[in-house]
């Protein structure tokens, strides 16, 4: 007789934490200037007129209604 125990299975997640993390980030990044382009309309890119006419550009290029 053998004296071998049976093999415990090891559990493994599906995806690893880091791509989880990359992937939330890139998703709340994403939505940020989703956000900054379509609806801000210059509330928080009153930085300057030269951010704001970028996001107005997008904008348009976007096909957001705007004016
Ligand atoms: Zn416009």
């Amino acid at each position: 007789m053998s004296a071998t125990t049976p093999a415990r299975s090891v559990a493994v997640p599906a995806i690893s934490p880091r791509l989880l993390a990359i992937a939330l980030v890139t998703v709340v990044l994403a939505l940020m200037l989703a956000y900054l382009v379509g609806f801000d309309q210059g509330a928080l890119s009153r930085s300057g007129m030269y951010l704001h006419e970028l996001m107005h550009d997008g904008r348009h290029l976007l096909g957001v209604p705007c004016h």
